[in-house]
């Protein structure tokens, strides 16, 4: 407590707290353990928990499965600890957490879910290997799930510090395509390295970049929430208990999470993540995607009952709901009754189920890992089979019947365009990315001309529309309007950025 007040007391404006994890890479018997396990550790767990301290790594032992969870509850208090702290010293300070955690097996390993640091922190600042080297279409729409999830984690802009290589033929050209993404999810690159993430890939370029950004901050930044009728749900529990920090787990959770934002991306459908210790929010939107989720608790199971009862519509895919908050295989869905369907009568198609005022559907399989083993962004050289990506994509928009309540936002275009909507009061920031011909040798899009039918909501008119291109300058755009939904055409290249004001 010292060092934090004598640091507040000095008057800086903030502190910076580099990746606080608790990390464990589940050697044998704690071997390469990080995470603390003296005496003093011991007794905690053991006296907040209930039950004996695990004296080594086994993932179907209660007490180490609670020590797990231990690990995140210990950072959030540590996080929140600095936070009050600082800020009794002087209740401006800013607490800034670095952490790259997010949907992968190394937030297991590093007891880190930023989902839960809004509330204990100001701003959250993610690392992420960015497109290091040459990436086909499907490595960057696999970035761009990293920026859904990073852009849920704080309640506004973000930062985001990410690498582009040198050594790579056409690095220049990445380099451009990377700040556009970032932008896309009103983030602000800290782009600082090459492969030594010490020098700048280009300084020319990041003037050019950062010189527009400030021009323009009032368009880029200040927004809050993606602007979505639709949300995806993410299960730490799924992660860590099914998963258990390996890559070859028999579910994959964290290949199946990223799998479902990069096919709503490509679907081109806007979406918020919602993490399971905030479930409730889910009733702030229209559809709730729960891909692979495993793992549900009673509690879960009555937030997601009351939500269709209320009229929401919820889609689970997979194994949803057969293993119980701690991993352990259930004897049946926990959500049958919602499901329509019990686990032992599951059979070859989809499941669609009337409850309450809402609706279920239930998909036995797994589009969203059809999709991600199909594009295996993982590999920049594989030729993928386009045709089959197209298919599955189609017959999840089928079977899922999400057409009519995500139509939104539609982009009529003879390219791959990645829609994102955000709002502050009654302006609309409504931008497309470009990902048409990009390829392993090509970072450059296409430029294509699009057309944006977006529906307004109730009793909402359209006073002025503000075009701004990545890179280029805004000017004020024609539009029409058309029952209910605002009509606008455009030239696209690399991004642009549409401000819509609207009164009523
Ligand atoms: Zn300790």
């Amino acid at each position: 407590r010292d060092v934090f007040t004598l640091l507040a007391e000095t008057g800086i404006d903030g502190i910076w707290l580099d990746v606080p994890f608790l990390r464990s890479d589940f050697g044998e018997n704690f071997k390469n353990e990080w995470a603390c396990t003296c005496k003093f550790c011991r007794e905690k767990f053991e006296e907040e928990e209930g039950v004996p301290f695990p004296d080594k790594v086994d993932w179907d032992k209660e007490n180490f499965k609670r020590y797990i969870q231990f690990r995140y509850k210990e950072t959030e208090e540590f996080i929140e600890f600095v936070n009050d702290t600082i800020k009794r010293v002087n209740p401006d300070i800013k607490l800034i957490v670095e952490t790259p955690a997010a949907f992968t097996l190394f937030s297991t390993k590093c007891a880190s879910n930023p989902l839960n640091y809004k509330s204990i922190s100001d701003l959250t600042v993610h690392e992420l290997g960015g497109p290091v080297r040459k990436s086909q279409i499907f490595s960057q729409l696999y970035f761009l799930s990293y920026m859904d999830f990073f852009s849920a984690t704080d309640k506004g802009p973000t930062w985001i510090l990410s690498y582009v290589f040198k050594k790579h033929k056409g690095f220049k050209e990445l380099y451009k395509l990377h700040g556009a993404e970032i932008v896309l999810f009103e983030m602000n690159p800290l782009t600082s390295g090459d492969e030594t993430m010490s020098s700048v890939v280009d300084e020319n370029f990041r003037k050019v970049l950062f010189s527009w950004m400030e021009k323009y901050k009032k368009d880029i930044f200040g927004f809050n929430k993606i602007y979505s009728k639709v949300c995806v749900v993410f299960s730490r529990k799924t992660l860590d208990f099914i998963d258990r920090g390996e890559y070859l787990s028999e579910y994959a959770y964290h290949d199946m999470f990223p799998g479902m934002l990069m096919l709503l991306n490509y679907l081109g459908i806007p979406h918020v993540v919602v993490g399971e210790d905030e479930m409730e929010d889910v009733n702030k939107y229209d559809v709730a995607i729960f891909p692979s989720f495993l793992c549900v608790s009673e509690k879960e199971r009555e937030v997601i009952e009351n939500y269709i009862r209320n009229g929401g519509k919820a889609i689970f895919t997979g194994y949803s709901s057969l293993f119980d908050e701690y991993g352990n295989k259930l004897n049946d869905f926990r959500l049958k009754d919602l499901f329509g369907v019990s686990f032992v009568r599951v059979g070859d198609r989809i499941y669609r189920n009337k409850y309450g005022d809402g609706e279920v559907i239930y998909i036995p399989w797994t589009p969203e890992g059809d999709f991600i083993y199909t594009v295996s962004p993982w590999y920049p050289d594989l030729k993928v089979d386009l045709k089959k990506v197209q298919r599955i994509g189609e017959d999840f928009l089928e079977d899922a019947g999400i057409h009519k309540l995500t139509d939104f936002i539609t982009v009529e275009s003879d390219g791959i365009v990645i829609p994102a909507i955000f709002k502050r009061g009654s302006v609309y920031s409504l931008r497309l990315l470009n990902f048409t011909g990009i390829s392993q040798e090509n970072s450059v899009p296409r430029r294509i001309n699009v057309r944006i039918k977006f529906k307004l909501e109730e009793g909402v008119k359209v006073k002025k529309v503000i075009f701004l291109p990545y890179l280029g300058d805004k000017e004020e755009f024609s539009f029409k309007t058309l029952d209910g939904f605002l009509i606008i055409e455009a030239p696209l290249s690399y991004m642009n950025i549409f401000t819509i004001c609207t009164f009523k």
